[in-house]
């Protein structure tokens, strides 16, 4: 009746409104909301067994029920949540005689479901513990039923202690469940989440898959005040913002396993110390984030692996290695101890972030790596990083003020090659290059095209599209979840890691990035001539190039046409195995019908 009309239950009871909407809003979360039945199903409820009007004169029970209502509900109103505190600190759920003489509550239904609320709010689930005490209870209510009417009968309680008293045993009885509940679950989290024994491996299957994964939230809550933080933009930056490997203030350093500290320091300077992103948490918030803006620094340490064949990696070779730490490590970063995030917990070694931690001029980084397992002798290294933030124009001013290479020196490169074919290669004619123009990720031809100083391949992708496709890491959701919160909600700077270029993987760090002169021409004249749907080239040696357009025409393969065209096919593949044999990696050039249309002579 009070959830289809409440006025009409504040008419037929006594109290105020106030304590009648609290104690069936105590009944609703005990009980389950009655909106979550139909509407016909309440109206029908509400009038039975009689219509609200007629409640009070009604043949099951009369005033007198409606009175029995009427105190339950203040009581509830009034008792039901010291009752549920007191029930929590004592260790041990309601006692029918306190339903009786604090709540009035006469049902015995309802008691059942006041104690099974209560059960299982002190952590005793439905199981068969639960069950034990279920059947306690339901024992305790069958001594209470009076034999004569088979209502709820009740011995006055006179002076206070005396329903403990009266209850002794069943309160010992209850606790001992309580306790050995409370044991058993806490024994199985343990045994789910953790590993029992110390020193105890992680098995593979459970490792996370990565560090945004829920479980690894779940499996590195002992490292949760290092978790990678919310990163947001600092109000005014209107463009994306992107993270990547600036310089490396300790260079890498060969980190062999041995019984003495190794000791690394490095300087930073006033002007990058006011730049430092560190953690902030406005006061309210739960959990701290990091301002970036355009020229934010960080600095962060990374123990890699490098292949056998790079004695000491270069600042470029350094930034496309995965993180991967020694068994044992020990770091101390101006005397302040330094976590290490591993694979297990994280899906995969994650760099340690010190900005937090690093001071203006001289910091000091004391490194113990003991040679206990007799690890099989590793290439590894470790490096200190600074990464800097970049806004999009600043990147690309930046590439810019880092010159193009010049038309000269791709052509020479293109000369060296064509000049050296290796013994068992046939030539057809005057021998040629081929160059893919189309964006390894648009599969249109580049705007502006850019390639990484380390990479041999004459290939360039799309500078835009290079940086829009940038990942960030995936947001962190703020615990608000729908409630409307102030918490800032900014899109995240890009991820500082994934700069290996999309063509042969080595490193394209905005720091390492040229546009390629010779190809910007190209783009410019085939602009000119509307021919920007072109695929590919061909360069000579000297220098001339001519574009190979693809045709939806692949009928009359007879006579002339079809020897040109494998001819030129056959070009093409030897070209590429030239590449493929310098350690390069091609994209897979379409095998379409080609069709040389035009020579371009270079002055
Ligand atoms: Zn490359
Ligand atoms: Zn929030």
């Amino acid at each position: 009746m009070w959830s289809q009309d409440p006025q009409q239950a504040h008419r037929c009871l006594p109290q105020g409104r106030q304590t009648i909407d609290g104690a069936f809003a105590i009944l609703e979360t005990v009980l389950k909301k009655n909106q979550l039945m139909s509407t016909a199903l309440q109206q029908w409820f509400a009038r039975f067994p009689v219509l609200p009007e007629q409640f009070s004169r009604g043949p099951v029970g009369g005033a007198g029920v409606l009175m029995e209502i009427a105190t339950f509900l203040g009581n509830l109103a009034k008792e039901y949540e010291s009752l549920t505190a007191a029930t929590l600190h004592r260790g041990y759920p309601f006692l029918v005689d306190e339903l009786l003489s604090r709540l009035g509550c006469a049902s015995t239904v309802l008691q059942f479901i006041l104690f099974t609320a209560c059960r299982r709010r002190l952590g005793v689930q439905d199981d068969q513990l639960g069950n034990e005490m279920d059947t306690a209870f339901r024992k305790d209510q069958d001594s209470h039923r009076c034999s004569t009417s088979g209502r709820m009968g009740l011995a006055p309680i006179t002076q206070p202690g005396q329903i403990e008293q009266r209850n002794a045993g069943l309160i010992a009885y209850f606790r001992e469940i309580v306790t050995a509940a409370t044991a058993a679950r806490s024994s199985a989290q343990y045994s789910l989440r953790f590993p029992s024994v110390p020193g105890t491996v992680i098995p593979r299957p459970e490792w996370p898959y990565g560090p945004s994964d829920r479980k690894s939230i779940m499996m590195s809550l002992h490292q949760a005040h290092v978790r990678s933080p919310k990163r947001v933009t600092r109000e005014g930056e209107k463009e994306r913002l992107y993270q990547a490997v600036k310089t490396l203030p300790v260079g890498p350093t060969s980190l062999v396993p041995k019984n003495t500290m190794y000791q690394f320091r490095f300087e930073i300077s006033e002007e990058q110390f006011a730049l430092a992103a560190t953690k902030s948490q406005a006061c309210g918030n739960l959990l701290p984030v990091v301002e970036h803006y355009n020229g934010a620094l960080r600095w962060r340490i990374r123990c890699c692996v490098a292949p056998a064949s790079h004695e000491m990696p270069t600042e470029q070779q350094w930034a496309t290695l995965d993180v991967s730490w020694p068994p044992n490590i020990f770091m101390t970063l101006n005397h302040q101890v330094l976590d290490v995030r591993r694979q297990p917990h994280n899906g995969k070694d994650l760099a340690t972030e010190i900005t937090d931690l690093v001071v203006c001029g001289t910091n000091v980084l004391n490194i113990s790596c003991p040679d206990l397992r007799r690890e099989s002798a590793q290439n590894r290294f470790l490096a200190v990083e600074m990464l800097e933030t970049l806004s999009h124009s600043n990147v690309v001013k930046l590439i810019w003020s880092q010159g193009t290479i010049p038309e000269e020196e791709t052509l020479a490169t293109i000369k060296k090659r064509l000049a050296s074919p290796t013994d068992d290669e046939v030539s057809f004619g005057e021998p040629d290059l081929s160059i893919d123009l189309a964006d390894p990720f648009s599969a249109t031809i580049f705007k502006l095209p850019a390639r990484g100083v380390d990479c041999t391949h004459m290939e360039c992708f799309d500078l835009e599209t290079w940086l829009n496709t940038r990942p960030s890491k995936p947001p962190i959701k703020c615990p608000h979840r729908q409630a409307r919160c102030t918490c800032p909600n900014t899109p995240e700077p890009s991820n500082p890691d994934k700069w290996r270029c999309p063509i042969c993987s080595k490193d394209a760090r905005p720091y390492s990035l040229r546009i390629d002169g010779f190809l910007l021409k190209v783009r410019a004249q085939l602009e000119a001539e509307g021919k920007l749907q072109t695929k590919s080239m061909r360069v000579r040696a000297d220098g001339s190039w001519s574009v190979v357009l693809e045709t939806d025409d692949d009928g009359g393969s007879d006579g002339e046409g079809s020897r040109a065209r494998s001819a030129s096919a056959a070009a093409a593949s030897s070209a590429q195995t030239s590449l493929g044999r310098k350690g390069t990696t091609q994209p897979t050039s379409s095998t379409g019908p080609r069709r040389e249309v035009e020579v371009i002579e270079i002055d």
